[in-house]
């Protein structure tokens, strides 16, 4: 075994599995009267490609996330693993290094032609490195396999990529030894000629393959390295039997909660990347120490064994398998699967017959650019501009030839124009585009993916995805582009009665030496935070300085058993700001958490406010607030994950006499938030303000004695920890906090009134006669954001909208859908039918039905039947929706909310027999 230094293995993994899923019940619904075989395994869903994803691009994409955080100049290997290349001829690898922007000097390789070709890659990049001729080298494996209709392997496929990085000394995962099998055993095989694969008898693939070529390679691994399975924490393998998969495992001893799933009813199996999946997921679920096996099975069987490291823990937050496998959109589209995968011919259109020719001469000369989305930045002006010309593109600088190679494909950027157009050329209509906008500067016009035209909208955060721009049938080429992806929303709301937690999460609390920042500082901790307690320890009047302060509350907490570190800087200052958000980073290696709270009071009259008193209070509450949370800021969004609470006050909120300077900087830091919470919102963070009431060394002179006793700064920790929680999913809010009393504040706007018409500037006199409507407050609305509280004055000159009619009433329930049933009836379908549908509906509106069709006829009858055809069992809730449209018969039934015994196939008669 290796050690230190020299310790090769994984470090840093990547996944992604494409949006799409389908219901595999819709594909026995389909085709089921072909094949009603197939309902066997028609549980749960596969994810499949969208029409512009292949394996090259789901490769990339899994990369890049691999990728981040990582030094991608030091990555000297690609090999690219796939028994679905894109391209027969021509390095497919390269195509994935340009996208990727990795350098030149980059050892690229296509393996294939072997469901292992994931295995065998990482063990080629392992013995790379292993060997010293390579220092990183990045393995990804990406599959999208076609199946024929209607056949089980069509319900086991999915699509879906993963990527591993192998490299030397901080890896996440120590790769301990391998053992390989090679046989030329043909469970199956794909010609040359052939789109689909071609199967042997399944008994005699489980028997004969899986379940002795498994077993033989890693007992040969066992040996080996002499270890057993009680040396395996986790066992990773592909087999899409599931009671083979189980059955192997338990053949090599191992426990079922050691055997990490084969993830049939959530994705499927992914081909050649399914066992470097699989392992990403596994990799995702561990602990430092574990022990993970990992197999992966094809004309033999490669064996690897791995022990995680502490560094697991360093490696910055990614979407990896986990978060792929969240971001779903599921269909029961059964013809769109097919489409998506050109599994039929739809008329296209004369436009579609345009020339789609690739000139391989600008392909080769403006390959960073296509492939790699490499636009310009000015070295005069630092203005960046796609695409990358002579002349800057900034009308105050114009400098010739300044140009220097800028990568867009990761910077942030939002909608900015958009439109969904029926008439042009897609696969999957309306054809979304429009106009991208860059932080910082540049942007152009992209073609929009993985969304629904209702899913954009201007403003919106997108982030560039590499996809099929174009097929050219005719040569068998492909053209790839960037493509904008609108970002998923996270809704993470914490399920209700959970105890919330910060385990393993990093806080920042300014000023926690003392009063209300000592009390988050504890109450994080307790509930499982690393904690930075700062605190500069001056008096009231921020004057003097000292270590004791955050000392103190560090010991309290190290005292009950948590974790913290002291600082002792000022946020007074932008290098004190940086120097806090260090101590995190240094210590934890992170921030999720700020709490903007250090404050001072300089109470004076205006008249007799100093400059001095006046900077005093700006630099500790406003400019103290921006000193930290800029450099925690960039930190958070690395990781796209972020909570920031800003503390203002009732004085700065409603006034308070001899409170200018303080007033001022507290309003200062509601402004603050309300634009940082708008930059904050495609990183997933969130910023909040609180103004607290409670006794501390700030108010012991200003609250009354009596209340002074009442009001413990615990009594405010509890709501400046939920919006430093996961599940909050607020932003922008300001709430009211003490004594354990809340409130929400907030800034209305009156619906005013257009003075004139527009066109002409009213005088003053028309203004004064208009004062009641000016001032009223009736039907006073919030605004998010500045360009929403310019509408009504827009929408004040523009001419009016229709009144929308009012919604009809009425509620459906169960037994009006029932009485309603024989009016349903289509006796012109029910030809020759014979069948008894029971359905026993639970809940408070429930009960029991039969319905009898016979004969060309209907009966409805309360009760229940002796010998039903088919029992259709829901809740009357469900039900309710299910009639009315709002959920789907097919997603009910895979979900489990609704379930059918009996005769399956009759249940499908229903949407036939009753229009309801
Ligand atoms: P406190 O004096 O008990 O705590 C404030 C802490 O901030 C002190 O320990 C102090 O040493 C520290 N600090 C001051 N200047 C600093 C600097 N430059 N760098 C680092 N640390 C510094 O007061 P508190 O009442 O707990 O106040 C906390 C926050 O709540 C303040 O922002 C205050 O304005 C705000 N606030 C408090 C009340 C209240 O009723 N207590 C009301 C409204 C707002």
């Amino acid at each position: 075994m290796t050690g230190g230094q020299s310790m090769i293995g994984i470090t840093s993994y990547g996944g992604y599995i494409p949006r799409l899923r389908l219901n595999r019940m819709s594909i026995f619904q389909s085709m089921g009267w072909f094949a009603p075989a197939i309902v066997m395994v028609a549980q749960g869903e596969r994810s499949f490609c969208n029409w512009d994803e292949d394996s090259v691009t789901m490769a990339v994409a899994a990369s890049r996330d691999c990728l981040m955080g990582q030094d991608k100049s030091a990555v000297d290997a690609l090999f690219f693993c796939s028994t679905t290349l894109p391209f027969a001829d021509r390095l497919n690898a390269g195509i994935v290094k340009t996208a990727l922007n990795l350098k030149d000097e980059l050892h690229a390789a296509d393996f294939s032609s072997s469901l292992r070709a994931g295995t065998t890659g990482l063990v080629e990049a392992l013995s790379a490195v292993k060997s010293g001729d390579r220092n990183q080298a990045l393995v990804t494996a990406a599959d999208r396999r076609l199946a024929k209709t209607a056949y089980f392997y069509e319900m086991w496929f999915g699509d879906g990529a993963a990527s591993l990085l192998v490299g030397k000394g901080d890896v996440i995962a120590e790769f301990l030894g391998s053992h390989t099998v090679s046989y030329d055993f043909v469970d199956h095989f794909r010609g040359s000629d052939s789109p689909y694969d071609y199967m042997w008898e399944e008994r005699w693939v489980r028997d004969q393959g899986y379940s002795k070529i498994v077993p033989e390679a890693i007992t040969g691994l066992f040996n080996k390295l002499s270890i057993t399975m009680d040396d395996v924490d986790k066992l990773v393998f592909p087999c899409f039997f599931k009671a083979e998969h189980r059955k192997i495992a338990k053949k090599l001893g191992a426990a079922p909660e050691k055997v990490i799933d084969n993830m049939h009813e959530v994705c499927g199996e992914t081909g050649a990347a399914h066992p470097l999946v699989m392992f990403v997921n596994a990799l995702e679920n561990s602990n430092p120490g574990d022990r993970v096996l990992l197999a992966g099975f094809g004309q033999g069987c490669d064996a690897l064994y791995f022990r995680v490291t502490d560094k697991i823990r360093d490696l910055p937050a990614r979407k990896g398998i986990k978060e792929s496998l969240a971001n779903k959109k599921t269909t029961d589209s059964y013809t769109k699967f097919l489409k998506f995968r050109d599994l039929i011919q739809t008329e296209m259109g004369i436009r579609a017959e345009a020339p789609t020719q690739t000139a391989m001469t600008v392909l080769w000369r403006k390959r960073d650019m296509l492939l790699g989305l490499v636009g310009g930045k000015c070295n005069k002006c630092g203005t960046p501009q796609f695409p990358r010309m002579d002349i800057c593109i900034n009308p105050k600088c114009r400098a010739v030839k300044s140009q220097e190679p800028y990568e867009f494909a990761d910077v942030p950027a939002v909608v900015k124009t958009f439109t969904g157009d029926m008439l042009s050329v897609s696969v999957d209509p309306p054809n979304i585009y429009g106009m991208v906008q860059f932080e910082g500067g540049g942007r152009f016009v992209a073609d929009f993916t993985d969304c629904e035209l209702s899913d954009v909208h201007v403003g919106q955060a997108v982030g560039m995805n590499f996809r099929k721009r174009y097929s050219d049938k005719e040569r068998g080429f492909t053209g790839y582009f960037w493509k904008a992806v609108p970002v998923p929303v996270e809704e993470e709301a914490t399920a209700v009665g959970e105890e919330i937690r910060f385990d393993e999460k990093v806080a920042i609390v300014t000023g926690a030496g003392a009063g209300l920042g000592r009390a988050y500082a504890l109450e994080l901790a307790k509930r499982g935070a690393k904690v930075v307690v700062n605190d500069l320890g001056g008096a009231r009047d921020g004057t003097g300085s000292g270590t004791s302060a955050a000392d103190r509350v560090v010991k309290e907490i190290k005292d009950l058993g948590g974790e913290a570190v002291a600082n002792y800087d000022s946020v007074a200052s932008p290098e004190g700001g940086q120097a806090i958000v260090d101590t995190a980073v240094k210590a934890f290696g992170k921030v999720d958490m700020l709490i903007n709270n250090a404050g001072i009071l300089r109470d004076k009259t205006l008249a007799k406010m100093e400059p001095k008193n006046w900077d005093a209070v700006m630099d500790v509450h406003l400019k103290g607030a921006y000193n930290v949370t800029r450099p925690a800021f960039i930190k958070m969004r690395e990781n796209r994950y972020g909570r920031i609470v800003m503390t203002t006050s009732a004085a700065g909120l409603y006034g308070n006499f001899g409170q200018t300077n303080y007033s001022s900087a507290k309003m200062g830091l509601v402004g603050f938030m309300n634009t940082l919470k708008l930059e904050g919102d495609k990183h997933n963070i969130k910023v909040n303000t609180i103004a607290p009431i409670a006794a501390t060394r700030l108010t012991e002179d200003i609250l009354p004695p009596d209340l002074f006793e009442k009001l413990k700064p615990e009594f405010v920790a509890p709501l400046v920890l939920y919006l430093c929680s996961d599940g909050c999913q607020e932003t922008g809010m300001i709430f009211n906090a003490g004594m354990g009393y809340f409130n929400r504040v907030t800034f209305v706007t009156g619906r005013g009134t257009a003075v004139g018409d527009g066109t002409q500037v009213p005088t003053l006199e028309d203004v004064h006669k208009s004062w009641d409507a000016i001032n009223d407050m009736t039907g006073a609305e919030e605004f998010p954001n500045v360009t929403a509280s310019f509408v009504p004055m827009m929408d004040a000159f523009s001419p009016k909208k229709k009144e929308a009619p009012a919604e009809a009433g009425g509620k459906l329930t169960v037994k009006a859908v029932f009485e309603g049933m024989p009016g349903a009836f289509q006796a012109d379908k029910a030809a020759g039918v014979d069948v008894v549908f029971q359905y026993d509906i639970s809940g408070p509106e429930g009960g029991s039905w039969y319905v009898t069709v016979k004969d060309g006829k209907c009966e409805v009858a309360e009760g229940t039947h002796s010998s039903p055809t088919t029992t259709i069992k829901m809740a009357d809730e469900d039900f309710v929706k299910m009639i009315s449209g709002e959920l789907n018969a097919m997603n009910a039934y895979t979900t489990g909310k609704l379930k059918i015994e009996g005769d399956l196939m009759k249940s499908q008669l229903i949407e036939k027999l009753f229009k309801l």
